[in-house]
């Protein structure tokens, strides 16, 4: 099973694992949302993910 995270943009990104999902979160956040950088932890953006 994997997880989704719905972003407030509109983008949904769905991974298998937690690692890939936080990897792929931090990515788009560098692009799209770099006033996020740094101000998200692992466990932050785990508690935006949902099973799917
Ligand atoms: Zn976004």
């Amino acid at each position: 099973m994997g997880k989704v995270i719905h972003c407030e943009c509109g983008l949904i990104t769905r991974k298998d694992s937690d690692d890939e999902l936080i990897e792929a979160v931090i990515e788009h956040m560098h692009r799209v949302h770099p006033e996020l950088v740094g101000k998200l932890s692992r466990a932050d953006i785990l508690s935006m993910a949902v099973e799917a």
